[in-house]
């Protein structure tokens, strides 16, 4: 059993910290926003992660996790601080520190005793060095501190089983005793350390991060290529997945990537590259593919529909994800935006997001949140699938036919079935499938006379 503080009880902290508690230590999650910390302590997780807002209250109860709103209050008997602040994208595309170096700060200056601290964040190779130095620069004892990177894999939707079954932990460390208080502190997750220097685990994170965005590029390049020549994606996906040196995870073609990690993480290890002049022309490729998904989907829709401009179109799913609340960088609300400013009037609808999605969508003109999806079809002229929730997967088309004025679903995940949705007379468009480009190639004959 350890003393642990967590500095930032946002997605990774609280679950870092919850899980660390549920092994049986004693765990402060610290955070400076006061109205989360109380929510907390009532036992209310501010954001939706499945089996989170259990797991902290048995925690609790137990007596083994608590929250504080100052570092100093934590480090009492604390033996590891954990930072988990958010590194979010700053003006000029680097990784924005100011939240890590503000952490190392308030530990310097609580220090009570010999510490190690932890690098949860997603920050740029040097960090340690940095957060290493201001902890010196600043520290009020004389006790030791051994600062160590413990980048975080977990996925927003499995948090809790990605931190309890993670595939791989790895160690960034420069000095046995932190690398053995953190070997015991896993230990009873019995999984593979691959324990490496400071600077590399930095730097696995993020190539880690921006491989998988790579590829869903790579796919949503290959779905553009598969719509036009008359292949369907999801055959190519299962003709190459099923080749182990590719594997079919984050093969699947949509509107491309968003959420708190990837974009900024893409964007930023592609400044470190461009400021240290080295080229980063397939990290830039990412961003570029990205970047116009939006515009592409958009446009696809804008032909079918003969202009959204005046159309009334249902979109479904809003969060970035499936099983989280988390709207940041989501594609699915760019979307919502984008239609919105070329004049479609937009009724979405998100089984947990809708509360946050009305902050955010406040000053977006002609956006209506309902409550189901069949309340957003409601006469719409067009069905968009934005995020691919469960729920969405066995909606009833015979009924949204009904429901709907026009006959347009646009389908950005890929999980509906074309003949099905044909067969109530629906017209199906996915992302490089194979009916897509039978619609588009209808609607362009229609357009151009060309064809009857
Ligand atoms: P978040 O925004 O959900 O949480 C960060 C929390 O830190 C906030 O609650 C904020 O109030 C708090 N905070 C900021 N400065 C503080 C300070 N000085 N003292 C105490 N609390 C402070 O962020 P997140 O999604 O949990 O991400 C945290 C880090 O983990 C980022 O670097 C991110 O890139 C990385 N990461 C995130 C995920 C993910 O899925 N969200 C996965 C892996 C890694």
């Amino acid at each position: 059993m350890r003393q642990i503080s967590i500095v930032g009880a946002g997605y990774v902290g609280l679950v870092t910290g919850t899980c660390f508690a549920e092994l049986g230590n004693h765990v402060v999650c610290v955070d400076i926003d006061i109205a989360k910390v109380e929510a907390l302590r009532r036992g209310v997780v501010p954001f939706f992660e499945p089996g989170l807002e259990e797991l902290v209250n048995r925690n609790i109860n137990s007596g083994r996790l608590t929250f504080e709103t100052s570092i100093h209050a934590s480090l009492r008997d604390a033996t590891v601080i954990f930072i988990a602040v958010g590194t979010p994208m700053g003006d000029d595309g680097h990784a924005d520190l100011s939240y890590v170096k503000r952490a190392a700060l308030d530990i310097a200056q609580s220090l009570v005793g010999p510490i190690v601290v932890v690098n949860k964040s997603t920050v740029p190779v040097e960090t340690g060095d940095l957060v290493a130095t201001i902890i010196r620069e600043h520290k009020i004892s004389k006790h030791d501190v051994h600062v160590v990177s413990n980048p975080e894999f977990l996925r927003e939707g499995s948090a809790i089983v990605d931190f309890m079954k993670p595939n791989r932990i790895v160690l960034g460390v420069d000095n046995p005793d932190a690398e053995a208080v953190m070997r015991d502190l896993y230990a009873p997750l019995e999984a593979t350390i691959i324990a490496t220097d400071v600077r590399t685990a930095e730097m696995i994170k993020y190539a880690a991060n921006c491989f998988l965005a790579t590829k869903i590029s790579f796919i949503n390049e290959i779905a553009a290529i598969c719509g036009d020549v008359g292949a369907d994606i999801k055959d190519v996906v299962a003709g190459i997945g099923s080749d182990e040196r590719i594997g079919p995870s984050f093969l699947n073609a949509g509107l491309g990537f968003g959420g708190s990690c990837f974009p900024k993480d893409v964007m930023a290890l592609s400044k470190i590259a461009e400021s240290r002049k080295i080229p980063a022309r397939i990290l830039e490729s990412v961003l570029a593919v990205n970047r116009d998904q939006i515009a592409n989907v958009v446009a696809k829709i804008d032909r079918l529909l003969g202009a959204v401009a005046g159309k009334r179109l249902a979109v479904l799913g809003l969060s970035f994800k499936p099983n989280t609340d988390d709207l940041r960088e989501s594609q699915a609300m760019n979307l919502v935006r984008t239609l919105s400013s070329l004049g479609a009037t937009i009724v979405a609808h998100d089984p947990v997001a809708l509360e946050k999605a009305r902050l955010e969508l406040v000053d977006v003109d002609n956006v209506t949140l309902v409550s189901s999806a069949y309340e957003a079809v409601e006469d719409a002229d067009g069905m968009v699938l934005a995020t691919e929730w469960s729920e969405y997967r066995q909606v009833d088309f015979a009924v949204i036919r009904k429901l709907m004025r026009g006959d347009l679903v646009v389908d950005t995940r890929n999980i509906y079935d074309p003949v099905k949705l044909k067969d109530v007379g629906l017209r199906y468009v996915g992302i490089g499938r194979k009916e897509h480009v039978e619609s588009l190639d209808r609607e362009s004959a229609v357009a151009s006379g060309s064809r009857a």
